[in-house]
């Protein structure tokens, strides 16, 4: 898999652009609203930008493998904050058409702000919880690929996610290296869900940075109607966690 430095480098200049662009823009804007702990100029690039650079692969080839792949790929960023990775993958591929979802305002009046300020007409902005957008007809199994960064463990990411992607399509999260705890509880999530982790690999280095996995999952299955459930369960009782907090969402239809 290429690194983050050939990625840049085979990005037309018009891309490259628009994300300094969107870098300026999140840089300045941080100052007054908190759209990353990461502040300076330069860390935002690196560790933002770069960062979500390094799904391009994984994106290109889910793209590629769709039933269809010269109909435009359609992605979600759930709990996309300032745009990472959404934005930064949606500059880089105008072709994709991106949908950013957060349940902030004004995270996403800031990035329908910076959209139109770059020229990027394949964003489109959503505010709302993911439990109850993954039960909107418009959004669920809409989705040929799924994104979320630093928002949940792994199970609750599931639950708020997979709902989003269609059968046969992909989710992609990046996580952390410690991750074997998230990983077995996932595994109990992922076939409640309708999805299959086939792979949770290392992503080549890009310098001094933390490593990252990324997690990959298809949507082999359905969703069953039950998940998501109600705003606030899947973190307070996440899928897989061991037997006290075991819930496949049938208890909480009683409720
Ligand atoms: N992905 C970004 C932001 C991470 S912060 C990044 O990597 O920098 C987590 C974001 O997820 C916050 O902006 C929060 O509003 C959003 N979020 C958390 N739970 C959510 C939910 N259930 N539905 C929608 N957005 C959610």
């Amino acid at each position: 898999m290429a690194d983050a430095g050939e990625i840049v480098d085979s990005l037309p200049p018009a891309s490259l652009d628009r994300l300094h662009r969107f870098a300026d823009a999140l840089a300045e804007t941080n100052q007054h609203l908190n759209l990353s702990a990461v502040r300076a100029r330069e860390g935002i690039w690196r560790r933002l930008i770069l960062e979500s650079l390094r799904l391009l692969p994984a994106i290109d080839a889910a793209s590629a493998n769709r039933p269809e792949p010269t109909t435009p790929a359609t992605l979600i960023d759930v709990g996309t904050g300032g745009g990472i990775p959404g934005m930064a993958l949606a500059l880089a591929r105008p072709e994709v058409r991106v949908t950013l979802l957060d349940a902030t305002a004004k995270k996403l009046a800031f990035l329908e702000r910076t959209a139109a300020d770059v020229g990027a007409t394949n964003v489109t902005c959503m505010h709302g919880r993911a439990e109850a957008l993954g039960h909107d007809v418009r959004f669920r199994q809409a989705f040929d690929l799924v994104t979320a960064r630093a928002v949940a463990a792994l199970p609750v990411l599931l639950e708020l996610c997979l709902p989003f992607a269609r059968v046969g399509g992909t989710s992609l999260f990046p996580k952390g290296i410690a991750l074997d705890d998230e990983l077995a509880a996932a595994e109990v999530a992922a076939p409640l869900l309708g999805g299959r982790i086939i792979e949770a690999s290392i992503l080549p280095g890009i310098g001094s940075e933390v490593e990252t996995r990324l997690v990959v999952l298809r949507k082999t299955e359905h969703t069953p109607r039950r998940f998501p459930r109600r705003t606030g369960v899947p973190a307070k009782q996440p899928l897989g966690a061991g037997s006290r907090n075991q819930d496949d969402g049938r208890a909480d239809r009683t409720k």
